[in-house]
């Protein structure tokens, strides 16, 4: 595979040497220019050897309200005086929102210390010392989302489903599998990763395609701005995720499938094959599933990067060897007499894709029961959500809680509020998707139920960032709309060119050169990107500014104030006309 091939020369050499990429073009039969064109898209790869310290500081929001800044420049500084062979720059969330400020000494993972002890390691990754990754404790279990409460219980929902025999035939043949779907539908168990397109379809349509070959991808990049709960997931119950996989293997007739993780959750991965290594000694995968005579087995496919591979048409496009650029779907799956035909998963065959939460949910609810699942919410919502709180809280963090909690829970008891002596002003509920929403909206529920205008559905990936009365607003909103302008894979125009233009808007509107008349265009660019990008990159690009011209009107009018202020200024003293029009 393309992607695991440059991976290992990156790994070799520290960057991918053009002899490399000259030799495995030929090796593989594709032209160089392919090749080329796939290493130079994925933020990971080097195509130059790297300098002597690579110190990469997170410049997204809650690394941003942190200090990122200001330790960019300190380190910026640093290397100015250290005579050059140091490379200093942004780069994109690194899901260690609750350790923020976060970066990157020579890709290994720096988070959850000082701003002095992260500078004294780039100091020392300088003068060429090995700074390694930082280990951290993980968060705390027991959790409500693992039904078994003995190791010698895993993997126990796998086993009741062969023991049952309801498991259809190689490839997808026969109608096993009818149990599983039932209860998935039951408990209405959605897509976690923030689409919440129902589970038990996804799997049914694969299932219901002809006999062959079959895929299943479990979507581990959280990439998304304040996203980080799948690393806590996946770090403490990698069972479920791995059980859940080959269950669905097993109900839609799927033998391969694979585990995409963004290459900085190391430890992450390697917890991953740890896992697998266990689960094919005991026969739970490989050739012979169990003694069902089934084959299922998996591989962790090491993500070169970039936010937009979370999208999953673009996640199998890295995984087939291409760049991660988005399919058009309308494309991809078309229709044939009624039945849904697919004509784009992975290789062209059909695919089931679903994140790490929705994978570690389906043990729990094959153990015990829909209701049971469901049962777990509270204030009228079904089930759990894991949820990342970062920003302006005493303590940041990953929290497994009931759907349904409101977000001034979440906020102010499990995340412990604003610092002292401060109030808050804001909140995202979910990373840069959904926009700001004012403290007072901090009663609505965590559901797919709950919408706000303009923004609609707020639930996303559960990225909630909290932001106190000391915080610009349009700051925020120009960090958000930011990160989108640099993910955006640039595949159609208007996310490629409407996340520019709304980047330059916000500027001006921070630097009070920007008018009400510049805001007037908004509406309609909004309209445009949301109604013409391939992806959801390009439709919720606009949100950070749509939600402030709702919900902070006295922010933006200061800012168009300010705006007109300067624009009369540079117009100079208004002329005055005589009555026949002619100036005095
Ligand atoms: Fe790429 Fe943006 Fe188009 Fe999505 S909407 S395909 S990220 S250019």
């Amino acid at each position: 595979m393309v992607i695991s091939r440059l991976n290992e020369i990156q790994e070799r050499f520290g960057y991918i040497p053009a002899r490399e990429l000259n030799e495995l073009a030929k090796e593989l039969g594709k032209p160089v220019h392919e090749l080329h064109g796939v290493a130079s898209f994925y933020p990971f790869y080097r195509l130059k050897p790297p300098p002597r310290a690579t110190l990469h500081v997170c410049g997204d929001v809650s690394c941003h309200m942190k200090g990122a800044p200001k330790l960019k420049a300190q380190l910026e500084a640093m290397a100015a005086a250290s005579g050059g062979q140091v490379e200093v720059k942004h780069c994109s969330c690194l899901g260690q929102c609750d350790g923020a400020p976060a970066m990157l000494i020579n890709d290994a993972v720096h988070a959850r210390v000082s701003m002095d002890e992260l500078v004294a390691s780039c100091e020392a990754a300088v003068t060429g010392k090995e700074v390694p990754h930082r280990h951290y404790e993980p968060v705390k279990g027991p959790f409500k989302t693992d039904p078994y409460a003995r190791e010698q219980e895993r993997y126990g929902a796998l086993k009741a489903l062969v023991a049952s025999g309801d498991i259809g035939g190689a490839g997808g043949g026969g109608a096993g599998g009818a149990a599983v779907l039932a209860k998935l539908t039951a408990a209405n168990l959605k897509g976690m990763g923030g689409a919440g397109f129902p589970t038990a379809r996804k799997w049914d349509t694969v299932r219901g395609q002809p006999p062959g070959q079959k895929y299943i991808i479990c979507n581990a990049d959280e990439c998304e701005v304040g996203t980080f709960k799948d690393r806590e997931i996946l770090k403490n119950l990698p069972y479920l995720v791995i059980e859940a996989m080959t269950i669905a293997g097993l109900v839609t007739g799927a033998d391969t499938g694979f585990i995409y993780c963004r290459h900085e959750y190391h430890e992450q991965i390697h917890i991953l094959q740890d896992e697998l290594k266990k689960a094919r000694l005991l026969g739970l995968v490989g050739d012979n599933v169990l003694g069902t005579g089934r084959k299922f087995d998996l591989t962790v496919f090491v993500s070169p990067g970039g936010y937009v591979q979370g999208e999953e048409t673009a996640l199998i496009e890295a995984i087939e060897g291409h760049r991660g650029q988005p399919r058009n779907k309308a494309v991809d799956v078309g229709f044939d007499r009624g039945l849904i035909v697919y004509k784009g998963g992975l290789w062209g065959k059909p695919t089931v894709v679903n994140n790490v939460e929705t994978f570690a949910y389906v043990p729990l609810i094959l153990s015990k029961g829909p209701e049971h699942f469901k049962g777990l919410g509270v204030n009228g919502s079904e089930g759990l959500k894991w949820i990342g709180v970062s920003g302006d809280v005493r303590n940041p963090g990953v929290f497994e809680v009931p759907m349904g909690t409101t977000y001034e829970h979440a906020i102010n008891v499990l995340a412990g509020g604003p610092p002292p002596g401060r109030t808050l002003k804001a909140f995202a509920p979910s990373g840069p998707s959904f926009g700001l929403l004012p403290a007072k909206m901090m009663n609505l529920k965590m559901d797919w139920g709950t919408r706000v205008k303009p923004v609609g559905a707020i639930l996303g990936s559960g990225a909630v960032v909290a932001v106190d009365d000391t915080r610009n607003m349009l700051d925020l909103a120009l960090n958000f709309t930011r990160f989108y302008r640099n993910e955006s894979c640039g595949k159609c125009v208007p996310c490629r060119v409407g996340s520019q233009k709304l980047v330059d808007l916000i500027f001006g509107l921070l630097q009070g050169t920007a008018t009400e008349r510049d805001l007037e265009a908004v509406p309609r660019l909004a309209d445009t990107m949301v109604l013409t990008s391939i992806c959801g990159l390009g439709q919720v690009v606009p949100s950070p500014i749509l939600s402030l011209m709702e919900f902070f009107p006295e922010d933006i009018k200061a800012a168009t104030d300010k705006g007109a202020r300067r624009a009369a200024e540079l117009a100079g003293p208004a002329v005055q006309l005589t009555s026949n029009g002619r100036h005095l």
